[in-house]
């Protein structure tokens, strides 16, 4: 079956931004104007008649899902979840690893928080051309060129306002559109019915100044635009866009749009702008990978006609379908039903279904191609981070990079008949996550578990409760010395070298406490620390 999108009509973005900013509700405005209205005008009445709420209900929007597709203008959005929580940074990495653009979303008051930067400087280490989006310009205090400014100076980018705010807080009523050079003015609440009128009057000035800014920014991209703009010729809206376009791509700038989420107002210029300025999987450079059979270092362009290779990044089970593996294709194309080699395990592994998850159902599909994001049912050995590729043709591909995990805790479960259970479902977890690591220590026994902070523990032993229903105590986790030490002579008493129990210990700390006058000593075999310390009193002869 040949394929419904051509790579050029393809975005795979994520929407990355500080908690509270408006991630979420940009995503389900984006995914509602996607699945309802494809063009501004199409369903103005009816649709404008129902309430928000209703529709949103009606519609059952959900975005749980690690990659959600949607539709605009003829091209496959694919959207990357990309969480905003700093302990999670690992997801930003691990998103920006297979996505190839990013909206950054700020609010129009808080503008660059601390968090955001963290984010953007992953992205820049990618080098993932991005625009801001500039949300909550109906709240008190929303001051959408401070925030432009804070871009600049605290990110180092180069934020080039592409429209202009009508209006702020309670008065925000549409955008000014620096390419178009009109005015959007927003009449309902539901964003569906919007005005396209001249620019007003008290804004032509500041519009008009940036344009020019915008125009110099983006000259040099286009030698049409270049020329034309230097002998002062009229600009044409295409010819403007196509510039933009390209210097996104080449980060040399960011687009930065604005508008508010919650009242829907901006939401389809925004989707309009992902389409225009983002690049598509022909837009970015070659992935780069590692030849299995002769070490050679490889490339994969997007293409069909290249061997398969993708990236499984991201592994949930599903409670419909248990395990799924969500994966990026880099090149070629891969059947449902047949099967695909995981070079990272060295493993051969059939492929049952793909799905492609949408807001509200989940499309299966016969095939996938070149620039697809899809989600695997039937991968049993795959975890997070591994290459999926042509058994003729197998490659390594250039992984996520994870950090190590900063804090390691020892893991028991309540009961003693949930201890394998616990075994398996950590090391579900661990497939999962890869920067959750889970062991034993063979010297105390105890099974550790290691991430990425205390709150990122707390939600893996909440996981244990709710997803697999064993409860488990954690603690700090034993040490054993391993140090020898001379009994004293005058004890009454001969040391007994402690083995068994949970584990081979060898010498162990021994603690000497004296009893009552003549009674001996009374050997504590001791391994300290932990969350329920272990202690052996060896039989006293
Ligand atoms: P996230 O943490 O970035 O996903 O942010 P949310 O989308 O959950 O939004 C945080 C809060 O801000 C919620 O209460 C939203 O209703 C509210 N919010 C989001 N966008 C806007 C907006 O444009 N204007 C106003 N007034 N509130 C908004």
């Amino acid at each position: 079956m040949p394929r419904k999108f051509q790579l050029e009509k393809i975005r795979n973005i994520g929407i990355m931004a500080h908690i509270d900013a408006g991630k979420t509700t940009t995503t389900e405005r984006i995914l509602f104007y996607t699945g309802k209205i494809h063009k501004i005008g199409e369903t103005h009445e009816g649709a404008a008649q129902m309430d928000w709420m209703e529709q949103e209900q009606e519609r059952g929007i959900t975005i749980t899902s690690a990659a959600t597709t949607c539709h605009w203008r003829d091209h496959r959005i694919n959207i990357i979840d990309t969480p905003g929580h700093v302990d999670f940074t690992v997801e930003v990495e691990r998103s920006l690893r297979v996505l190839d653009g990013a909206v950054a979303v700020f609010c129009a008051k808080g503008g660059v928080e601390p968090q955001s930067e963290t984010v953007w400087r992953q992205a820049d280490k990618y080098n993932v051309p991005r625009m801001a989006f500039v949300n909550k310009m109906d709240i008190v205090g929303a001051d959408f060129f401070n925030v432009v400014d804070m871009i600049k100076d605290r990110l180092k980018a180069n934020p080039v306002p592409v429209q202009i705010p009508i209006g702020k807080e309670d008065n925000f009523v549409g955008v000014v559109d620096l390419v178009n050079m009109n005015a959007r003015i927003y009449k309902d609440d539901l964003g569906q019915n919007i005005e396209v009128v001249d620019i007003p009057e008290e804004l032509v000035d500041l519009a008009e100044e940036y344009r020019e800014n915008l125009l110099e920014n983006i000259a040099e991209y286009d030698e049409e635009l270049m020329i034309k703009y230097l002998e002062g010729e009229e600009i044409t809206p295409e010819e403007i866009t196509r510039a933009i376009r390209k210097a996104t791509i080449k980060t040399e700038i960011t687009p930065v749009l604005c508008g508010s989420s919650y009242k829907n107002k901006g939401v389809q210029p925004l989707l309009d702008a992902i389409v225009d300025y983002m690049p598509s999987p022909l837009d970015i450079p070659p992935v780069k990978g590692v030849s299995v059979d002769s070490d050679e270092e490889l490339e994969r362009i997007s293409s069909d006609d290249e061997p398969f290779s993708a990236l499984a990044f991201k592994i949930v089970t599903d409670p419909y379908v248990g395990k799924l593996a969500y994966f990026r294709v880099y090149s070629g194309t891969l059947k449902a039903g047949s099967y695909v080699y995981n070079s990272t395990k060295g493993k051969r592994e059939r492929v049952g279904r793909i799905l492609l998850m949408h807001a509200n159902k989940r499309e299966e599909v016969d095939e996938v191609y070149a620039g697809d994001i899809a989600a695997a049912v039937g991968l049993k050995d795959t975890a997070t981070g591994d290459t999926l590729c042509d058994e003729k043709n197998p490659i390594v591909l250039e992984t996520m990079e994870f950090p190590e995990p900063v804090i390691e805790v020892a893991i028991e479960p309540k009961t003693k008949a949930s201890q394998e259970k616990m075994s398996t479902a950590l090391a579900k977890l661990a497939e999962e996550d890869p920067t959750f690591r889970t062991s034993t220590n063979e010297e105390t026994g105890q099974i550790l578990i290691a991430g990425m902070g205390e709150l990122h523990l707390e939600i893996i032993v909440d996981r244990l409760l709710r997803e697999f229903k064993v409860e488990a105590n954690v603690g700090n986790p034993q040490v054993a010395y391993k140090e020898s030490i001379t009994v004293p002579a005058e004890a009454d008493t001969k040391y007994v070298r402690q083995s068994g129990g949970r584990g081979q210990y060898g010498h162990v700390k021994i603690k000497i406490e004296p009893q009552e006058p003549g009674a001996g000593y009374e050997f504590v075999n001791k391994i300290v620390g932990g969350a329920i310390p272990k202690e052996f009193i060896p039989a006293v002869d």
